[in-house]
């Protein structure tokens, strides 16, 4: 399905490398304006080199996501060159450390905790009322099948992607009389630096490529998706609920 986002004003976090950069490099090919955030800025320059020869645009945004006024000021930012945002693309995360609850160090579980939950709601909150303002504001945030599956030493950031899909249906429940559709997306095991990192002994080769993943992507945040509140499965393509029936 080919997705048209001409004139769409799209915001991805971690956007230098993985995931998030072909996510960017996809949506600025399908005609998006991308606004690219990440801490690395070789790699935020690599992708708007990308999106330049593809015929995109994009502006960078290199900050760190636990700086929480900066997160604000982005939505001031954008509020004032843009007066809307059509597209969020919640995508950057941490992975902290593979090991027993037990072991896992104070500042590492607050780290993940930060940048993986308290940003990701302090994005929702800095750029609600842009994506209000859009005609059509849909937003994406990645989350993970240990969410669900609990697996055991992967403690803090199961933990912190559990309440993030949380937060995405509390959001969706609150927006669901607007035109605003929000959810989740695990992508699945996919070939970049987070997974070699949870998984050093697996042949990279035998996951798909984040280029594959993005591709995947872009439809989710297509005018056409009426879904809100619920987490998309990137490798079986479908929305699943998880919700309890009331
Ligand atoms: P990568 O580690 O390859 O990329 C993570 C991105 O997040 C980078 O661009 C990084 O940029 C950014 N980021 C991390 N910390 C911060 C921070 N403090 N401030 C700003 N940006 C930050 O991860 P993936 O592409 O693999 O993962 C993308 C998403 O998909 C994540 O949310 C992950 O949890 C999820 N996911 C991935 C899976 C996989 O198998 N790869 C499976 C399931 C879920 P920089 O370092 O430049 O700041």
């Amino acid at each position: 399905m080919s997705v048209n986002l001409k004139d769409k004003i799209a915001l991805v976090t971690g956007a230098s490398r993985g995931i998030g950069y072909f996510t960017a490099l996809e949506l600025a090919k399908a005609g998006a304006h991308v606004i690219a955030c990440a801490r690395t800025v070789g790699g935020l320059e690599d992708l708007d080199d990308a999106i330049k020869a593809a015929g995109g645009s994009a502006t960078l945004v290199p900050f760190d996501l636990a700086d929480m006024a900066a997160i604000d000021r982005l939505g001031a930012s954008i509020f004032e060159r843009w007066g809307k945002l059509d597209i969020l693309v919640a995508n950057a995360g941490m992975l902290g450390t593979i090991s027993p609850i037990g072991h896992v160090e104070a500042k590492v579980f607050e780290k993940v905790m930060n940048v993986n939950v308290t940003a990701t709601w302090r994005l929702i909150r800095s750029v609600e009322p842009l994506l209000m303002r859009s005609e059509a504001g849909r937003a994406i945030v990645l989350s993970s099948g240990v969410a669900h599956s609990c697996r055991p030493f992967w403690g803090p950031y199961a933990a912190s992607k559990a309440a993030v899909e949380v937060l995405v249906r509390i959001w969706a429940g609150e927006t669901q009389r607007t035109t605003l559709r929000v959810n989740s997306v695990n992508p699945g095991p996919t070939r970049t630096a987070m997974r070699a990192l949870a998984v050093p002994g697996e042949d990279p080769v035998t996951l798909p490529h984040p280029s594959e993943v993005a591709a995947k992507l872009i439809p989710l945040v297509s005018d056409e998706v009426a879904e809100t509140g619920k987490l998309y499965l990137v490798r079986e393509g479908k929305f699943v609920d998880y919700r309890e029936p009331e």
